[in-house]
C-alpha cells in the first residue's frame, strides 16, 4: 500500500495488545485476570438508584465523591488521591507528568506490556531491568540514575511479590525521581504488603490501584492514585489540561457504592486466594513450575509440553488462557483464577488432553 503523504508527519504507534474478549458465551475465560465473581450488591443497588437526569450536567471534575469515599477507606486526607478512567489512564497520565526528563526511566523486562508502549508514545527514553533467573526484581538493579521507576507489585504476569524492604531500597536510592508502585494485584497478596503507607513518608512515591481486578468492575473503569499532595497537584494540573471530565458521573456513584462494601470484597477475595493454593498445588502435581503468585493468576509452565501447545488445544475446548510470545516467558502460561468448578475444568483437560 502506498504512503500517503501525510503520513510521514504522524504520531506512529505500536499499540498495546490486550487479551481477546471472545464474544461466546460458554467459555472459561482466564486470559485476563477479571474477577469471576460478580460485583458487591450494594453496586446493584445504587444501579437502580441512578438518576438518569444527573446525566444531563457534567459531572463534578475532581471525581469528588469518589476520590472522598477512597480517601475515607485508606485513611488519607482527599488532596492524596488522584481517580481515571482505570489504572491505564491514571497510569498513563503519571507518565505524561513524572516522566519528564532526558533520562531513562526504569522498569523490569519482564513486566506490564503497556509500560514500554506509553513510554514510546510519550518519547520518553527508557530502559528494561532484567528480572534475575527466577523471575525476581533485583533492588540493587533499580539503585542507579533514572528519570523515574515504575514497578508492579506483584509484577504481571509472574505473579511475584517484592518485599517492602526491597521497594523501600528504590525509593531511597531515587529521591530525585518520582517512583510509581502499580499495585494492581495487591489486594490478593498476604496483609501489609501494600507500600500505599509510606506515601506519607516518601514524597516520590506514587501508589497506583484499580477496580478492575479485586473489585471485580473492569467493565466500569476506575482506578486511582495514592500519593503525596504535591504529586497529586502535578497530576490533576497535567489531567486538567487535557481532557477534565475523565470520570463519568455513573462511575462516580457506582465506585463508591462499591467502597462501601468491605465485607464482601474481603470475601470474595479470600475465596480466589484459597482456589489459587489449590490449583497452584493441583499443577504442580501434574509436573507444572509455577511461580510463587500472591496475585489472582498464576504463571505456570510445564517441562514436557509447550505453552503454545497448550494454549492452542486449551481454546479449542472454549478455556482461554494469555501467552506470550516474547524471550524467557515463551514457555510459560499465565492464568487467571476462576471459580472452583473452572479450575477443574481445566485439571480435567489437562489430564485428559495430555495423560498427565
Ligand atoms: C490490569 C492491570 C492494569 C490496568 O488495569 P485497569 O483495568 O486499567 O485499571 C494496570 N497494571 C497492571 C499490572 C495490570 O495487570
Amino acid at each position: 500500500m502506498s504512503a500517503f503523504e501525510w503520513e510521514k508527519n504522524i504520531r506512529k504507534v505500536v499499540p498495546y495488545t490486550p487479551g481477546e474478549q471472545p464474544e461466546e458465551r460458554d467459555i472459561i475465560k482466564l486470559n485476563t485476570n477479571e474477577n469471576p465473581y460478580g460485583p458487591s450488591e450494594t453496586l446493584y443497588k445504587a444501579m437502580s438508584e441512578l438518576d438518569s437526569d444527573s446525566l444531563r450536567k457534567y459531572p463534578n471534575p475532581a471525581a469528588h465523591d469518589l476520590v472522598k469515599s477512597l480517601a475515607d477507606y485508606h485513611g488519607v486526607s482527599i488532596d492524596r488521591v488522584f481517580v481515571g478512567v482505570g489504572s491505564d489512564d491514571v497510569l498513563g497520565m503519571s507518565f505524561m507528568t513524572f516522566f519528564n526528563s532526558d533520562r531513562e526511566i526504569l522498569f523490569p523486562d519482564i513486566t506490564y506490556s503497556f509500560y514500554p508502549v506509553w513510554a514510546d508514545m510519550m518519547r520518553i527514553p527508557f530502559k528494561e531491568i532484567p528480572l534475575t533467573e527466577d523471575f525476581r526484581i533485583n533492588p540493587d538493579d533499580f539503585c542507579r540514575e533514572n528519570g523515574g521507576i515504575v514497578i508492579p507489585n506483584p509484577n504481571a504476569p509472574t505473579a511475584i511479590l517484592m518485599s517492602r524492604e526491597d521497594i523501600i531500597r528504590i525509593i531511597e536510592a531515587s529521591k530525585d525521581s518520582v517512583v510509581i508502585i502499580d499495585e494492581a494485584y495487591i489486594d490478593f497478596a498476604p496483609e501489609g504488603a501494600s507500600v500505599m503507607d509510606l506515601t506519607d513518608k516518601y514524597d516520590n512515591l506514587l501508589v497506583v490501584r484499580t477496580f478492575s481486578k479485586s473489585r471485580s468492575l473492569a467493565g466500569l473503569r476506575i482506578g486511582y492514585a495514592v500519593g503525596n499532595p504535591k504529586l497529586i497537584k502535578y497530576l490533576n494540573d497535567v489531567k486538567y489540561s487535557y481532557n477534565s471530565y475523565t470520570m463519568n458521573e455513573p462511575s462516580i456513584i457506582l465506585g463508591k457504592a462499591v467502597i462501601s462494601d468491605d465485607e464482601y470484597f474481603r470475601e470474595t477475595i479470600s475465596r480466589i486466594v484459597s482456589i489459587r493454593e489449590r490449583f497452584t498445588d493441583e499443577l504442580k502435581e501434574l509436573g507444572f513450575t509455577v511461580l510463587p503468585s500472591s496475585a489472582n493468576f498464576v504463571f505456570a509452565a510445564h517441562p514436557d509440553i509447550s505453552a503454545t501447545d497448550i494454549f492452542e488445544a486449551a481454546k479449542k475446548e472454549g478455556i482461554y488462557f494469555r501467552h506470550f510470545n516474547a524471550p524467557r516467558i515463551n514457555d510459560y502460561l499465565r492464568i487467571t483464577i476462576g471459580k472452583d468448578e473452572d479450575m477443574d475444568r481445566v485439571i480435567t483437560f489437562l489430564k485428559d488432553t495430555y495423560n498427565l
